[in-house]
């Protein structure tokens, strides 16, 4: 192999890694994936405020990185205990995914049957 062969290689080589470092980037910086297009979904504990809100895969992970144990605060009123919620496709309307057990499968809001709940 020539030494000019082997530095061609070598710049294709570091411009693939470059590409992929860039890529890598580029979708943490979106915070975003195909299982939540929009983010986490986040309802606050208290009935009275209600505030929805969601949350970046990269905010919750920087949310979790400085509180461990944290609990999720309302950005409304600043209560902690938000819970993850889910979206009624029937009203639109976010309710805590606590509300829904399995085999219970009906929007907590409008009464309307949902569709499957994903576990976790
Ligand atoms: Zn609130
Ligand atoms: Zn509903």
């Amino acid at each position: 192999m020539s030494s000019r062969r082997a530095i061609q290689l070598g710049v294709a080589a570091a411009m693939l890694i470059a590409a992929g470092a860039l890529f890598v980037r580029w979708q943490s910086a979106t915070g975003r994936n195909v299982d939540f297009p929009e983010g986490t979904l986040w309802v606050c504990a208290d009935a009275a405020c209600a505030a929805e809100f969601s949350k970046s895969l990269k905010e919750l992970a920087a949310f979790y990185d400085a509180n461990p144990d944290g609990e999720m605060p309302c950005p409304r009123c600043g209560k902690p205990g938000a819970e993850r919620a889910l979206r009624c496709p029937a009203c639109k309307r976010a309710f805590a995914r606590s509300a829904v057990r399995h085999g219970k499968a009906t929007c907590p809001l409008c009464k309307q049957p949902l569709p499957p709940v994903a576990p976790g």
